[in-house]
């Protein structure tokens, strides 16, 4: 069972860097994330290893197969992949059945083996129903079931999505997370999927790949990735984490507007800057000086949004840096207030090298 394999990857267009020293292992059913913000190089990415763009440098392969190298490159049509797109990509005048059988009929099977892949993929899909339909005919979840049916009937060795749920709405696209991972564990191809949204990337992925600039900025699993962030970078897009610089006391402590915190993570040198990270909703917003002041930073609420479930802080602290906290619907603050915040000593996470918040 072959993995794929991207080997020091890059791509660019005149001087601009697409993709750049991309290096990475996905062994065979794995289903990894490329996660990051627009223009971080993922789809280039995604469409390098689908063949539809070359490389500039570095090769990818697929067990030791090379399909791509500056010097040779396998056309898309000869890498046993599926790609599905956010825009589904469907045949109007083809009915669902016709749409997902249409991979297998160019393929010259026979009718009964396409019947019989058809009705297996059409059930797992939960989309027997809607066999005889047009897409037309179909809400966009849907069709999103149908062009992932589509991708998967083929049997691919790779399967490859672009922001597969881009184009539907909040509740449905939760749904589909887990449709995607269900249909994922009972197939196990290996599957490469772009987003940009990290909901998406913790619920489906066994390993996510942060890109920032064309680069991999992290590699690991969803829980790796949120509780041991690398970099600033990583800690805000994953964690929804604040970032606050100070000064390092000693091991274990920062100062930061006036105030002791504990910090964890690695040890600290005194008197160096250190970027803590600490998450929105593992702050404690206390209306009152608590007695014992351990970890605790004084602060005045400028904003307060009410989101239904979870009520939503910005406050400045002494040295006038901005914090976001996250609390219960019932906490109930108005700017100008004056609040204590308690940071959790594991909350309060130094992250690697400096300055880099
Ligand atoms: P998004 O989420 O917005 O799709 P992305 O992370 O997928 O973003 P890419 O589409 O891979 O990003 O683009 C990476 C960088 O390469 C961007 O700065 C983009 O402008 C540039 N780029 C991509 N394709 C081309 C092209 N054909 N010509 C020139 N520059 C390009």
């Amino acid at each position: 069972m072959a993995a794929v394999e991207l080997k020091g990857l890059g791509k660019r267009y005149g001087a601009a860097v697409a993709v750049e020293h991309v290096s990475l292992r996905i062994e065979h059913g794995q289903l990894v994330c490329l996660l990051g913000p627009s223009g971080c190089g993922k789809t280039t990415t995604l469409r390098l290893i689908a063949g539809f763009i070359e490389p500039s440098e570095g090769e990818i392969l697929v067990g030791d197969k090379v399909l791509s190298s500056p010097a040779r490159t396998v056309p898309p049509e000869g890498r046993n992949m599926s790609m599905i797109f956010q825009s589904y990509a469907l045949w109007p005048h083809m009915t669902v059945a016709e749409n997902v059988a249409y991979g297998l009929r160019i393929r010259k099977m026979d009718r009964a083996t396409v019947e019989a892949k058809l009705k297996a993929i059409l059930s797992t899909a939960r989309l027997e129903a809607l066999a005889d339909r047009y897409p037309g005919e179909l809400s966009g979840g849907q069709q999103q079931r149908v062009s992932l049916a589509r991708a998967m009937v083929v049997e691919p060795e790779t399967l490859l999505l672009d922001e597969p749920l881009s184009n539907l709405d909040t509740n449905l696209r939760e749904e589909m997370r887990f449709e995607i991972r269900r249909l994922h564990d009972r197939y196990r191809y290996t599957t490469v999927y772009v987003t940009h949204d990290q909901a998406e990337a913790m619920t489906t992925a066994d390993l996510i790949v942060v890109m920032n600039h064309g680069r991999i900025e992290q590699l690991g699993t969803p829980l790796e990735i949120y509780d041991q962030p690398r970099s600033a970078f990583v800690a805000r897009f994953i964690g929804g984490s604040n970032i606050l610089t100070g000064q390092a006391l000693d091991a274990g402590h920062v100062e930061i507007a006036g105030a002791r915190l504990v910090a964890e993570g690695r040890p600290l040198k005194a008197g160096e800057t250190v970027a803590l990270s600490v998450r929105q909703h593992e702050i404690d917003l206390l209306t009152a000086p608590p007695t014992d002041g351990v970890n605790v930073v004084k602060a005045i609420v400028s904003r307060g949004v009410f989101l239904g479930s979870s009520r939503d802080y910005t406050a400045v602290l002494g040295d006038k840096t901005e914090i976001r906290i996250t609390t219960p619907p019932d906490r109930n603050v108005m700017p100008g207030a004056e609040v204590w915040l308690r940071m959790p000593a594991r909350g309060c996470r130094a992250l690697m090298g400096g300055n880099e918040a």
